[in-house]
């Protein structure tokens, strides 16, 4: 994003106004969620719209491995499984089909932000090329779903299933699994691939269960209701008024499409997001066909190394992401002889700019100066999870599209539609893009089951006091289970997740085949090796709850209390974490084969 002259920035006044709209949104039960797994209301909110449940009878089987999780995690933890010469594993999901969060959030205008050519995994394997710079999710599923096919994926896999719990059993030296379906499975390994967006979150808001209208998450689009199909015109909405709550990365993409159907679209933001440029375009034909072996784990390396500040030759991706992100997250160093205060501000007055760059933005996209006035993000740059979109903000010039300001949130739901200030605006559909529990959330929680390890303890009472790991993807006291590395678990954090999966995939495939060679049946986390890898994880944990507080409240930064983040569910590494070292000493660790930091049997 083009950037103004910084000699605007005074740096009181903005601290100053920054704290001011935090202020507005640091409002009490702003974080309520209602728990779906107990709250039978709601639980149905969970339903899959999009794949009928088949009846099925239980299944009682002895396997090889458990994966759960069929979305970008376990898909390529079942191709690594398939090249270690594991014939026989199981994958087992909520979902109707393989897919994971690209299953479920079928909304319309549903896309990737992240550069197709590094999102889309195994691009070169399936000799595949993305149809433009950024993919629609339909396409990213298409291309998940071939995957699975090449590698035969859904043989065994059983879908519309949920795990209800795990244990260990060391008497056979296996996990034993059951399901929501009456399934026993058994299985020597257990892979946890559940990743981060699996569990959505409603909000808890006075009166919701009141609302006589329909409503429906984001992740679970109701066609059914709206009429048409992803991809295609909703026909059915000619004469609804749709609220849409919530502004992050799938509000700002829902709304283009549902002013095109709806006879009004009322848009109900509690934060501005930062909505920097997308720039999509269809893939350069000459892209498409002089690609060299290796590219895109090359093209990968070279988003992520921009991403850490580090030097390359050119940036392949050149978006917002490796623009803006990569500025602020990767401030210029320190000069010679220059005092902490002054490097500090430097820094800050590099985010002011960008954001100055954003809130000009909404400025030129937006008619209405007053609507354009509450679209404008008041906050650092790092404080939210930013946005990219070239429709979203010039879709409130039309006339059917209204913003609904409401930093302190909604005050009710009634049974007409949604109550803000006292006022209530009548609604004949609520569609909550409110997200879901990501990030902070713990394994034990969005594996949603308890996991009983060999003494008799859930992973939720041995993480009670924070995650304990060996590389954030093995755990002691749970022989032969693996979690694919995610944030909050002693791993690292990279922005293109797919690229932390394909190398947690690799990881699991490795030690499984080269355990199979060794005869080994059992493996444990040793001690020393748990307790050495732990203790680097707090000691590069880096407090920085001075500068998050001052943020506006999100996932982020705890929801205003930063101060509660606890360093054993930090990072390999400060910050998001040094991916390239942890994925140069996992790499060192398989080559070795010595399988050190484990105990084996
Ligand atoms: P989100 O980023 O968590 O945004 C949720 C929205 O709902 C926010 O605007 C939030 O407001 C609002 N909200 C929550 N509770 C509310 C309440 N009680 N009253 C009013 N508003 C409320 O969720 P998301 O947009 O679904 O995105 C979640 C994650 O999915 C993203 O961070 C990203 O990782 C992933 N995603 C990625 C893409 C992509 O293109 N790569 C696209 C979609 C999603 P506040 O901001 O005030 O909290």
């Amino acid at each position: 994003m083009e950037q103004g002259p910084a000699n605007v920035f005074d740096a009181d006044a903005v601290r100053e106004k920054y704290l001011s709209e935090r202020d507005r949104r640091l409002v009490p039960g702003r974080a309520a969620t209602r728990d779906l797994g107990t709250d039978e209301r709601f639980a149905p909110y969970r339903d899959d719209p999009f794949t009928p449940v088949v009846q099925r009878d239980p299944i009682i089987d002895e396997t090889e491995v458990v994966i759960l999780g069929g979305g970008i995690a376990g898909i390529l933890a079942g191709v690594e499984l398939r090249k270690a010469g594991v014939e026989r594993f199981r994958i087992i999901d909520q979902a109707g089909g393989i897919g994971g969060t690209w299953y479920w959030n079928r909304y319309p205008g549903v896309m990737c932000d992240v550069e197709s050519y590094i999102y889309l995994p195994m691009l070169e394997e399936l000799d595949y090329v993305p149809r433009d710079r950024y993919a629609s999710g339909q396409e990213i599923l298409d291309h998940l779903q071939a995957i699975a096919q090449r590698h035969d994926l859904c043989a065994g896999a059983l879908f519309h299933t949920g795990v209800t719990g795990a244990a260990w059993d060391g008497t056979t030296g296996r996990w034993q699994i059951r399901t929501d379906r009456g399934d026993r499975i058994s299985a020597r390994y257990y892979v946890l691939a559940v990743g981060i967006l699996n569990l959505l979150k409603l909000p808890e808001i006075a009166g919701m269960e009141d609302f006589g209208g329909h409503s429906f998450h984001s992740a679970r689009w109701d066609y059914g209701y709206t009429g048409g199909a992803p991809g295609r015109p909703m026909t059915k909405l000619g004469d609804k008024v749709v609220a849409v709550m919530g502004t992050g990365a799938t509000g700002i993409q829902c709304i283009g499409p549902l002013a095109d159907a709806a006879e009004r679209v009322l848009v109900f933001q509690r934060t501005p997001s930062a909505v920097g440029e997308r720039g999509n375009r269809p893939t350069d034909p000459a892209f498409a066909q002089h690609r060299e072996s290796g590219w895109q784990q090359a093209r990968m390396d070279n988003f992520q190394a921009v991403m850490l500040g580090r030097p390359v030759d050119r940036d392949l991706t050149d978006d917002g992401w490796t623009h803006d992100y990569a500025a602020v997250q990767n401030p210029p160093r320190k000069r010679e002889g220059e005092s902490f205060g002054d490097y500090l501000r430097r820094a800050e007055a590099l985010d002011f700019e960008i954001m100055e760059a954003h809130r000009r933005r909404v400025a030129e996209l937006v008619a209405d100066s007053g609507t354009a006035e509450q679209l404008k993000p008041y906050y650092r740059y790092l404080c939210k999870r930013p946005c990219f979109h070239d429709e979203y903000l010039s879709s409130f010039n039309r006339p059917n599209v209204a913003l609904v300001d409401c930093p302190g949130g909604i005050e009710r739901v009634s049974a007409e539609g949604l109550v803000v200030d006292g006022h209530q605006y009548q609604v004949d559909c609520i569609v909550y893009a409110t997200g879901f529990e990501a990030e902070l959330t713990p394994l034990y929680r969005r594996a949603g089951h308890e996991i009983i390890g060999s003494h008799g303890i859930s992973l939720a009472d041995d993480w009670a006091e924070g995650a304990a790991s060996l590389y954030g993807m093995m755990i002691r006291g749970f022989p032969n289970m693996f979690a694919m590395p995610a944030p909050g678990q002693q791993a690292v954090v990279t922005v293109n997740y797919t690229q932390l999966a394909v190398l947690g995939a690799e990881v699991i495939g490795r030690t499984i085949g080269e355990l199979a060679a060794r005869g080994t049946t059992v493996f444990e986390v040793s001690a020393e090796a748990q307790d050495a890898w732990t203790s680097q994880v707090v000691s590069s944990f880096v407090d920085g709850s001075s500068v998050m507080s001052a943020c506006t409240p999100s996932r982020i930064n705890n929801e205003g209390r930063p101060e509660l983040l606890e360093p054993r569910n930090g990072n390999y590494g400060r910050g998001f974490g040094d991916y390239f070292g942890y994925r140069d000493l996992l790499r060192s660790w398989l080559g070795a084969g010595d399988m050190d930091g484990l105990e084996l049997r």
